[in-house]
Protein backbone atom coordinates (compact mmCIF):
# COMPACT_ATOMS: atom_id res chain seq x y z
CA UNK A 1 0.00 0.00 0.00
CA UNK A 2 2.91 2.08 0.65
CA UNK A 3 3.83 2.23 -2.86
CA UNK A 4 0.64 2.78 -4.10
CA UNK A 5 0.42 5.68 -2.01
CA UNK A 6 3.55 7.33 -3.37
CA UNK A 7 2.04 7.01 -6.76
CA UNK A 8 -0.89 8.59 -5.78
CA UNK A 9 0.79 11.44 -4.31
CA UNK A 10 2.57 11.92 -7.59
CA UNK A 11 -0.69 11.69 -9.52
CA UNK A 12 -2.17 14.29 -7.10
CA UNK A 13 1.02 16.87 -7.84
CA UNK A 14 0.50 16.06 -11.83
CA UNK A 15 -3.18 16.70 -11.02
CA UNK A 16 -2.52 20.16 -8.92
CA UNK A 17 -0.38 20.99 -11.79
CA UNK A 18 -3.04 20.41 -14.59
CA UNK A 19 -5.69 22.39 -12.36
CA UNK A 20 -3.53 25.31 -11.83
CA UNK A 21 -2.18 25.44 -15.67
CA UNK A 22 -6.11 25.19 -16.61
CA UNK A 23 -6.98 28.02 -14.59
CA UNK A 24 -4.56 29.95 -15.70
CA UNK A 25 -5.46 29.62 -19.23
CA UNK A 26 -9.23 29.63 -18.09
CA UNK A 27 -7.83 33.36 -16.35
CA UNK A 28 -6.29 34.60 -19.82
CA UNK A 29 -9.54 33.55 -22.24
CA UNK A 30 -11.49 35.70 -19.73
CA UNK A 31 -9.61 38.75 -19.55
CA UNK A 32 -9.20 38.68 -23.33
CA UNK A 33 -12.82 38.25 -23.07
CA UNK A 34 -13.52 41.24 -20.57
CA UNK A 35 -11.06 43.83 -23.14
CA UNK A 36 -13.13 42.89 -26.16
CA UNK A 37 -16.72 43.37 -24.34
CA UNK A 38 -15.26 47.10 -22.76
CA UNK A 39 -14.64 47.43 -26.83
CA UNK A 40 -17.70 46.62 -27.94
CA UNK A 41 -19.59 48.98 -25.15
CA UNK A 42 -17.10 51.74 -26.30
CA UNK A 43 -18.17 51.05 -30.11
CA UNK A 44 -21.73 51.15 -29.24
CA UNK A 45 -21.28 54.61 -27.13
CA UNK A 46 -19.51 55.56 -30.08
CA UNK A 47 -22.32 54.99 -32.21
CA UNK A 48 -25.34 56.55 -30.53
CA UNK A 49 -23.38 59.55 -29.79
CA UNK A 50 -23.02 59.71 -33.11
CA UNK A 51 -26.62 59.26 -33.93
CA UNK A 52 -27.30 62.04 -31.29
CA UNK A 53 -24.77 64.47 -33.14
CA UNK A 54 -26.98 64.04 -36.30
CA UNK A 55 -30.19 64.62 -34.65
CA UNK A 56 -28.86 67.88 -33.05
CA UNK A 57 -27.17 68.86 -36.58
CA UNK A 58 -30.91 68.16 -38.37
CA UNK A 59 -32.68 70.63 -35.10
CA UNK A 60 -30.15 73.30 -36.48
CA UNK A 61 -30.84 73.39 -39.52
CA UNK A 62 -34.51 73.46 -39.09
CA UNK A 63 -33.24 76.64 -36.75
CA UNK A 64 -31.37 78.11 -39.14
CA UNK A 65 -34.79 77.75 -41.45
CA UNK A 66 -36.84 79.24 -38.90
CA UNK A 67 -34.27 82.13 -38.18
CA UNK A 68 -34.58 82.75 -41.91
CA UNK A 69 -38.04 82.85 -42.20
CA UNK A 70 -38.15 85.21 -39.07
CA UNK A 71 -35.78 87.91 -40.68
CA UNK A 72 -37.52 87.82 -43.56
CA UNK A 73 -40.67 88.44 -41.78
CA UNK A 74 -39.23 91.01 -39.83
CA UNK A 75 -37.90 92.81 -43.03
CA UNK A 76 -41.01 92.51 -44.38
CA UNK A 77 -42.42 94.55 -41.32
CA UNK A 78 -40.02 97.06 -41.07
CA UNK A 79 -40.92 98.05 -45.07
CA UNK A 80 -44.49 98.25 -44.37
CA UNK A 81 -43.71 100.66 -41.16
CA UNK A 82 -42.83 102.92 -43.68
CA UNK A 83 -45.96 102.50 -45.83
CA UNK A 84 -48.79 102.77 -43.16
CA UNK A 85 -50.70 106.06 -42.75
CA UNK A 86 -53.01 105.20 -39.74
CA UNK A 87 -51.62 105.53 -35.97
CA UNK A 88 -53.21 102.75 -34.99
CA UNK A 89 -51.80 100.17 -37.98
CA UNK A 90 -48.46 101.98 -37.22
CA UNK A 91 -48.84 100.68 -33.66
CA UNK A 92 -49.93 97.13 -34.30
CA UNK A 93 -46.91 96.57 -36.91
CA UNK A 94 -44.35 97.97 -34.50
CA UNK A 95 -45.52 95.52 -32.20
CA UNK A 96 -44.91 92.90 -34.73
CA UNK A 97 -41.73 93.98 -35.03
CA UNK A 98 -40.84 93.95 -31.70
CA UNK A 99 -42.06 90.46 -31.59
CA UNK A 100 -40.23 88.98 -34.61
CA UNK A 101 -36.90 90.92 -33.00
CA UNK A 102 -37.48 89.16 -29.23
CA UNK A 103 -37.96 85.41 -31.06
CA UNK A 104 -34.97 86.26 -33.63
CA UNK A 105 -33.02 86.85 -30.44
CA UNK A 106 -34.05 83.90 -28.70
CA UNK A 107 -33.25 81.94 -31.84
CA UNK A 108 -29.88 83.26 -32.08
CA UNK A 109 -29.14 82.27 -28.87
CA UNK A 110 -30.67 79.02 -29.28
CA UNK A 111 -28.22 77.98 -31.59
CA UNK A 112 -25.32 79.21 -30.21
CA UNK A 113 -25.93 76.81 -27.43
CA UNK A 114 -26.98 74.08 -29.98
CA UNK A 115 -23.28 75.01 -31.95
CA UNK A 116 -21.56 74.54 -28.28
CA UNK A 117 -23.07 71.31 -28.12
CA UNK A 118 -21.90 70.09 -31.01
CA UNK A 119 -18.65 71.04 -30.36
CA UNK A 120 -18.19 69.49 -27.62
CA UNK A 121 -19.99 66.15 -28.89
CA UNK A 122 -17.80 66.45 -31.52
CA UNK A 123 -15.01 66.64 -29.34
CA UNK A 124 -16.25 63.39 -27.20
CA UNK A 125 -16.82 61.67 -30.56
CA UNK A 126 -12.97 61.92 -31.41
CA UNK A 127 -11.73 61.27 -28.17
CA UNK A 128 -13.67 58.15 -28.31
CA UNK A 129 -12.66 57.26 -32.04
CA UNK A 130 -8.90 58.06 -30.57
CA UNK A 131 -9.60 55.65 -27.60
CA UNK A 132 -11.33 52.45 -29.83
CA UNK A 133 -7.89 52.80 -32.03
CA UNK A 134 -5.81 52.60 -29.28
CA UNK A 135 -7.99 49.67 -27.54
CA UNK A 136 -8.09 47.78 -30.86
CA UNK A 137 -3.79 47.76 -31.18
CA UNK A 138 -3.52 46.94 -27.43
CA UNK A 139 -6.58 43.81 -27.97
CA UNK A 140 -4.59 43.03 -31.40
CA UNK A 141 -1.16 42.44 -29.46
CA UNK A 142 -2.47 40.86 -26.21
CA UNK A 143 -4.18 38.36 -28.28
CA UNK A 144 -1.24 37.35 -30.30
CA UNK A 145 0.71 37.26 -26.60
CA UNK A 146 -2.03 35.55 -25.27
CA UNK A 147 -2.49 32.97 -27.67
CA UNK A 148 1.67 32.53 -27.25
CA UNK A 149 0.70 31.52 -23.77
CA UNK A 150 -2.22 29.51 -24.57
CA UNK A 151 -0.08 27.29 -26.82
CA UNK A 152 3.01 26.72 -24.11
CA UNK A 153 0.02 26.12 -21.81
CA UNK A 154 -1.48 23.48 -24.23
CA UNK A 155 1.97 22.10 -24.80
CA UNK A 156 2.28 21.44 -21.01
CA UNK A 157 -1.24 20.49 -20.43
CA UNK A 158 -0.57 17.32 -23.15
CA UNK A 159 2.66 16.70 -21.23
CA UNK A 160 1.06 16.55 -18.17
CA UNK A 161 -1.62 14.37 -19.21
CA UNK A 162 0.34 11.83 -21.03
CA UNK A 163 2.12 11.42 -17.70
CA UNK A 164 -1.23 11.30 -15.81
CA UNK A 165 -2.23 8.39 -17.64
CA UNK A 166 1.06 6.77 -16.74
CA UNK A 167 0.90 7.26 -13.13
CA UNK A 168 -3.14 6.52 -13.50
CA UNK A 169 -2.40 2.69 -14.67
CA UNK A 170 0.28 2.09 -12.04
CA UNK A 171 -2.20 2.77 -9.01
CA UNK A 172 -4.48 0.18 -8.36
CA UNK A 173 -8.52 0.27 -9.77
CA UNK A 174 -9.67 0.48 -5.98
CA UNK A 175 -7.50 3.24 -4.58
CA UNK A 176 -8.01 5.15 -8.28
CA UNK A 177 -11.63 5.20 -7.47
CA UNK A 178 -11.17 5.97 -3.93
CA UNK A 179 -8.82 9.50 -5.13
CA UNK A 180 -11.13 10.23 -7.83
CA UNK A 181 -14.31 10.38 -6.16
CA UNK A 182 -12.31 12.34 -3.09
CA UNK A 183 -11.72 15.08 -5.99
CA UNK A 184 -14.62 14.95 -7.94
CA UNK A 185 -16.70 16.04 -3.63
CA UNK A 186 -13.96 19.27 -3.57
CA UNK A 187 -11.15 20.29 -5.80
CA UNK A 188 -7.56 20.14 -4.32
CA UNK A 189 -5.98 17.75 -2.03
CA UNK A 190 -7.33 14.26 -2.33
CA UNK A 191 -4.95 12.59 -0.31
CA UNK A 192 -3.05 14.34 2.69
CA UNK A 193 -0.63 13.47 5.17
CA UNK A 194 -1.46 12.32 8.98
CA UNK A 195 1.22 13.26 11.68
CA UNK A 196 1.30 13.68 15.67
CA UNK A 197 -1.93 11.70 15.88
CA UNK A 198 -3.78 14.61 13.19
CA UNK A 199 -5.10 14.82 9.72
CA UNK A 200 -3.10 17.60 7.52
CA UNK A 201 -5.98 18.22 4.97
CA UNK A 202 -8.75 19.52 8.41
CA UNK A 203 -6.35 19.42 11.81
CA UNK A 204 -8.82 17.40 13.29
CA UNK A 205 -7.25 14.43 15.24
CA UNK A 206 -6.97 10.75 14.09
CA UNK A 207 -7.98 8.02 16.32
CA UNK A 208 -5.04 6.20 17.69
CA UNK A 209 -5.72 2.98 16.37
CA UNK A 210 -6.19 4.63 12.55
CA UNK A 211 -2.62 6.18 13.09
CA UNK A 212 -0.81 3.35 13.96
CA UNK A 213 -2.73 1.51 10.74
CA UNK A 214 -1.22 4.75 8.50
CA UNK A 215 1.66 4.33 9.75
CA UNK A 216 1.90 0.56 9.25
CA UNK A 217 0.87 1.75 5.62
CA UNK A 218 -0.76 -1.62 4.93
CA UNK A 219 -4.52 -0.80 4.37
CA UNK A 220 -5.88 2.69 2.62
CA UNK A 221 -7.01 4.72 5.36
CA UNK A 222 -9.43 7.52 5.25
CA UNK A 223 -9.49 10.64 7.45
CA UNK A 224 -12.99 10.15 9.48
CA UNK A 225 -13.42 14.58 9.88
CA UNK A 226 -12.16 15.42 5.59
CA UNK A 227 -12.97 11.57 4.00
CA UNK A 228 -9.46 12.37 2.68
CA UNK A 229 -6.99 9.32 1.92
CA UNK A 230 -4.04 9.59 4.22
CA UNK A 231 -0.43 8.45 4.25
CA UNK A 232 2.15 8.50 7.38
CA UNK A 233 3.92 11.92 6.57
CA UNK A 234 7.88 10.35 7.20
CA UNK A 235 6.79 8.14 4.28
CA UNK A 236 7.09 11.34 1.88
CA UNK A 237 9.97 13.11 3.17
CA UNK A 238 11.74 13.56 0.52
CA UNK A 239 9.25 14.03 -2.51
CA UNK A 240 8.20 17.09 -3.71
CA UNK A 241 5.64 18.60 -2.11
CA UNK A 242 2.63 19.59 -4.10
CA UNK A 243 2.99 23.24 -3.39
CA UNK A 244 6.66 22.71 -4.70
CA UNK A 245 5.18 21.40 -7.83
CA UNK A 246 3.14 24.21 -8.53
CA UNK A 247 5.48 26.79 -7.83
CA UNK A 248 7.14 25.25 -10.79
CA UNK A 249 4.17 25.42 -12.72
ZN1 LIG B 1 -8.88 15.16 7.54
Amino acid sequence: MKEQLALLRELQNIDLELDEIKSKKEEIVARLKENTGFLDKLVEDLNSQKEELEEIRSLQRRKRDDLKEIKESLSGRQKRLREVSSNKEYNAVESEIESFKKSAEQTEEELLHLLEVIESTEESIKEKEDKIVQLREGIASDEAEAEKRLAALDEKITALEDRQEEARTEVSRRVIHKYDFIRSRRPGLAIVAARDGHCEGCYMAVPPQQFIEIQRGESLEICPSCNRILYFWEDAVGEESPTEALEEA
